[in-house]
């Protein structure tokens, strides 16, 4: 079996695969070709590439790479012209929201592709080291954090000096998966004092856990779905919750959202009013912002400034900044789940729509798309 990493098109910074993973293939009896450059952005060379085992080959060769591939890893789906060159049954492992990319899935269907979408592995415990949903949201909540602290002008920690004493920074997460519990961690470990929020009952233990203060709203029935993702609110329960965090958000200088629901889009809860009624100079890190955001005057892709000085940021895919963590977490996950899909005896992909991972996330099989 042969699997192909294309260099990553887009403003991606991650790789789909690390020096450590290809020897992990290699040793599988699995060959890895990446295409030159591939690893640049994680600061891989193509050296550490060919010293593990993997073939590099210029980026001329990608079309007829891509022809020769059984599997293509890669973090974002190929364009229309590169999945033109796979072969029929080939598989293409990545992040895959087809709604955002029409023109993929068409592309995928013609070829008669397998398409695995990685945001749709399983959250089961044994899924787990499969799933690089949470591997970068994890990131994404860390880097949040700094990015929130770099346009902040306070010290976050309490700095008691002969110059006089300088009070802990507050900062607000609002949405406690992945993403808001390693935000929490991070401020505290920076010496904020933090609050959060979230409608999963259930998660008010694990804020305490980690030292920060459970802001309680009362919405009413609230809930999670089985795979433990937050059921979405009424309009007026939202009313209710943007009621009961104004004066919160009013208090922090950092507030980070974070709050999804699983295959809608991001619910709105911090609105103008309430960003107006923050203190000048505070900052708002939008990190559901890749979902529609969860504020309003969010610019996806930007940082801006309202007109009272307030700084929202939208950049987006927080987790490229800290490439070389990101890709070396990416690769592993993918790892794991090529290693469990490997059939030894046929040295090819188990292709089992009833298998516990892939009735999830095999998006396409041989073409025929799975999901509406
Ligand atoms: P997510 O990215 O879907 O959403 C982020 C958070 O936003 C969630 O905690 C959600 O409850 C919250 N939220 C939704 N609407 C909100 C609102 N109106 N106000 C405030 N918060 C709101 O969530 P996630 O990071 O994918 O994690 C969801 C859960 O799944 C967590 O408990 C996590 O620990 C669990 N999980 C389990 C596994 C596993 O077992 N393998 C893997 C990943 C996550």
């Amino acid at each position: 079996m042969q699997i192909f990493v294309p260099r990553e098109i887009s403003e991606e910074t991650r790789v789909a695969v690390t020096p450590e993973t290809v020897k992990k293939f290699v040793q599988l009896g699995i060959s890895v070709v990446v295409e030159q450059g591939a690893g640049e952005k994680s600061l891989i060379s193509d050296e550490a590439y060919k010293q593990a085992g993997a073939r590099v080959v210029l980026n001329e060769k990608r079309s007829s790479e891509l022809q020769n591939a059984d599997v293509v890893l890669h973090v974002l789906p190929l364009d229309g012209t590169d999945i033109a060159h796979l072969k029929p049954h080939a598989w293409h492992i990545s992040f895959f929201d087809a709604f955002r990319y029409p023109e993929a899935l068409e592309a995928f269907k013609k070829q008669q592709i397998n398409v695995i979408a990685l945001e749709r592995i399983p959250r089961t415990s044994f899924a787990q080291k499969m799933d690089a949903l949470s591997s970068q949201s994890n990131l994404a909540g860390y880097v949040g954090v700094l990015k929130g602290v770099q346009y902040l002008r306070k010290t976050l920690p309490m700095l008691v000096t002969s110059a006089g004493t300088l009070q802990a920074a507050r900062v607000f997460v609002i949405g406690v998966g992945v993403a808001g519990l390693q935000a929490i961690a991070t401020a505290k470990r920076l010496g904020a004092r933090v609050e959060a929020f979230d409608t999963r009952p259930e998660v008010e233990e694990q804020v305490r856990s980690v030292g920060a203060k459970f802001v309680k709203i009362d919405l009413g029935q609230t809930g999670s779905t089985q795979q433990g993702y937050a059921k979405a609110l009424t309009d007026e329960q939202l009313q209710r919750q943007r009621d009961g965090m104004t004066a919160v958000c009013v208090r922090s200088d950092i507030v980070i959202t974070t709050a999804k629901v699983f295959a809608r889009k991001a619910p709105l809860i911090l609105t103008k009013a309430m960003t107006d009624a923050m203190q000048p100079g505070s900052v708002v890190v939008d990190l559901a912002v890749e979902a529609g955001g969860n504020t309003e005057g969010l610019v996806a892709g930007q940082n801006v400034t309202t007109p009272n000085g307030v700084h929202i940021l939208g950049e987006g895919y927080w987790e490229r900044l800290v490439a070389t963590s990101a890709s070396q977490m990416f690769a592993s996950n993918l790892f794991a789940l090529v290693e469990y899909l490997f059939d030894k005896d046929t040295q090819q992909l188990r292709c089992d729509e009833q298998d516990a991972i892939l009735k999830s996330c095999l998006w396409v099989k041989n073409g025929q798309a799975r999901f509406e």
